[in-house]
């Protein structure tokens, strides 16, 4: 479980968007989307301690022989 920077505490990754939306400019209609990985407590960023790190684990085939 990953640790809030700002707090702390446990808590859990969410994904906000920091971006205006959908937005006009001279004439020309765009939509802004900034998403972002942050805490959902303080919308912080998200701290994982070492030892809870995903790890990639290797597949290893058992030789029969
Ligand atoms: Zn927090």
């Amino acid at each position: 479980m990953p640790i809030c920077s700002a707090c702390g505490r446990d808590c859990q990754e969410v994904t906000v968007d920091f971006g205006i939306g959908h937005y006009e400019y001279w004439g020309a209609p765009g939509y802004d989307t900034r998403p972002a990985l942050v805490s959902n407590c303080c919308e912080a960023d998200c701290v994982w301690p070492e030892d809870e790190e995903p790890v990639d684990e290797e597949e290893v085939e058992p030789e029969w022989q």
